[in-house]
């Protein structure tokens, strides 16, 4: 059987599996089967397919078909143009996330700067950033010390040098007050226990950790708002991904706190996806500093 056959079975069937891009997951797993790119295989489509990279391609099939992440099955995913390498120890990179590096991109505009990144994951916004920033130190940390591994192995693998990942709680991994950052982001878990998506899709595979928090998913928002105060510089910015459905909530939360200039970005879909609020200075807003 030639490639462009099987890649046409291969869709046929994961469309009849209920994949959303089954055309696209046949190419991609295939490629990954074959050790080749989507270019590669667009020019040589009606080559036989080997038997070894084809029992190969099948078990893949075979394992997407079940519902498991391409991300997963390929052990990779790109992110702001970065290759990263992906695990199941942490959530798979999403296209909606580079608006919160754009926002972070604009703010961080100066030549120096220190940001930091809150449950890292692969650390894709952490080395996003550190990529268009070299001039900038970069802090990521995450709760999962397989999470902290990845995410080093991610820097080493891209060469970018002034990105630093720890293992910790939230700011536990911090001393208190001793370091301070102009730019503080995260993409936290937000989506509340009894959401109907969590049964679907990649999010079935995903850790619950990195997904579900309490408070109809408003719990570490709410608690990176309140504690991020103390480890802004004056004038420093805190920028937090959530749901589409949460703007107002977070809004509320970081006006509460006694943040400035506090706003809401959509991402390209035109859904409230980024919230923002600047660390006024000399403010009495609650914080510690
Ligand atoms: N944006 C992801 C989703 O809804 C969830 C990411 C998160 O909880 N931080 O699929």
């Amino acid at each position: 059987m030639t490639l462009d056959a099987l890649l046409a079975r291969a869709a046929r069937r994961l469309l009849e599996a209920g994949s959303p891009s089954a055309r696209l997951d046949a190419e991609v797993l295939l490629c990954h089967a074959l050790g080749v790119d989507r270019t590669w295989l667009y020019t040589w489509g009606d080559r036989e397919a080997p038997l070894l990279e084809r029992a190969r391609f099948e078990a893949l099939l075979a394992a997407r078909a079940a519902g498991q992440p391409v991300a997963y099955l390929t052990g990779e995913r790109e992110f702001w143009g970065l290759r990263l390498s992906t695990s199941p120890h942490t959530l798979i990179p999403r296209p909606d996330t580079e608006r919160l590096v754009e926002a972070a991109l604009a703010l961080g505009a100066s030549p120096r700067g220190r940001l930091l990144d809150l449950g890292t994951g692969t650390g894709a916004i952490a080395l996003a950033f550190a990529s268009e920033r070299p001039g900038w130190r970069v802090v990521g940390i995450d709760l999962s010390p397989e999470a902290v591994a990845l995410a080093r192995h991610n820097a080493e693998r891209l060469a970018i040098g002034n990105v630093e990942f720890r293992a910790g709680d939230w700011f536990a991994a911090l001393e208190d007050g001793a370091e301070r950052f102009a730019l503080i982001v995260s993409n936290p878990p937000y989506i509340a226990a009894d959401d109907p998506h969590l049964a679907r899709g990649d999010l079935r595979f995903e850790p619950h950790g990195a997904l579900v928090a309490a408070e109809q998913g408003l719990a570490e928002l709410r608690h990176l708002v309140v504690e991020a105060r103390a480890y802004l510089v004056p004038g420093g910015w805190l920028l937090l991904e959530h749901g589409h459905g949460q703007g107002e909530a977070v809004r509320d939360a970081l006006a509460a706190a006694g943040y400035g200039e506090v706003a809401t970005l959509r991402d390209l879909g035109g859904h409230d996806r980024v919230s923002l609020g600047r660390h006024a200075e000399g403010g009495t807003g609650g914080g510690r500093s």
